[in-house]
């Protein structure tokens, strides 16, 4: 049997867990989204590491993890700072 569950808002049976747990998934989303927007005005191309400028993954911003933990880290420190690059 396939269940309707378009048919009918299924967040009206969820118990305050599940609605903690809802909001926190949505809040996740709505980072991620912002997170790449972010990433796309602060960085150029793919394919290019945002931090050293070296050649990486087609799809990846970073060459490495460290990479991106350095860079993200810079970015949220000028982001306190009140600027943008
Ligand atoms: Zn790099």
């Amino acid at each position: 049997m396939i269940r309707q569950l378009q048919s009918h808002d299924t967040t009206e049976r969820l118990g305050p867990d599940d609605m903690a747990s809802l909001r926190e998934q949505q809040h996740l989303e709505a980072a991620l989204i912002g997170q790449a927007a972010r990433a796309e005005r602060s960085r150029g191309v793919p394919g290019v590491c945002s931090n050293c400028s070296d050649t990486c993954h087609p799809c990846a911003v970073y060459c490495d993890e460290d990479c991106r933990t350095d860079h993200e880290h810079r970015e949220s420190t000028l982001a306190r700072q009140g600027r943008s690059r």
